[in-house]
């Protein structure tokens, strides 16, 4: 499995699929795909867990020639003695990252952690939150029902 294999904090939910064609060209081959599927991982706020859905269309070329490459970027060709041979492993883990969004979030409406004492604003209401919902707009918000996915 992809995820044991490179230790990415991420659950399965529904099953990733890959789709590649492979195009040769003179210097290489082109490569034409898309990732989807459904991963659950850690909201970057609150820490619970947070699904993330994935439809991730990509291009991507690979030359022939490794000492090419550009700097910071692999090079999944490899020479063998049947021809060349693609990491597609490598190759889909680079776009899985691509695909995950920076932020990650339960939902948009995520409370995170309070800072004060840490618990879950999503769950529960602490102490500290009352302290600083003086303003009207707070105040409104708190009768407010978050709905947890
Ligand atoms: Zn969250
Ligand atoms: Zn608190």
């Amino acid at each position: 499995m992809l995820w044991r294999e490179f230790q990415y904090d991420a659950e399965i939910l529904a099953p990733l699929q890959a789709t590649l064609s492979v195009i040769p060209q003179p210097e290489g081959y082109l490569i034409q795909g898309r990732l989807t599927g459904t991963v659950g991982t850690i909201c970057h706020r609150c820490s619970e867990v947070a699904k993330v859905g994935l439809d991730h269309h990509f291009e991507t070329f690979e030359a022939y020639e490794d000492t090419e490459a550009l700097e910071g970027e692999e090079n999944h060709l490899r020479a063998t003695d049947t021809g060349w041979e693609l990491n597609a492993t490598a190759l889909l883990w680079e776009e899985f990252l691509l695909a995950m969004p920076e932020k990650i979030l339960c939902s948009d409406s995520c409370l995170g952690l309070c800072p004060q004492c840490g618990k879950n604003r999503n769950l529960e209401q602490c102490v500290c939150s009352n302290l600083d919902t003086q303003s009207p707009l707070a105040r409104a918000l708190q009768g407010v029902k978050i709905k947890n996915h």
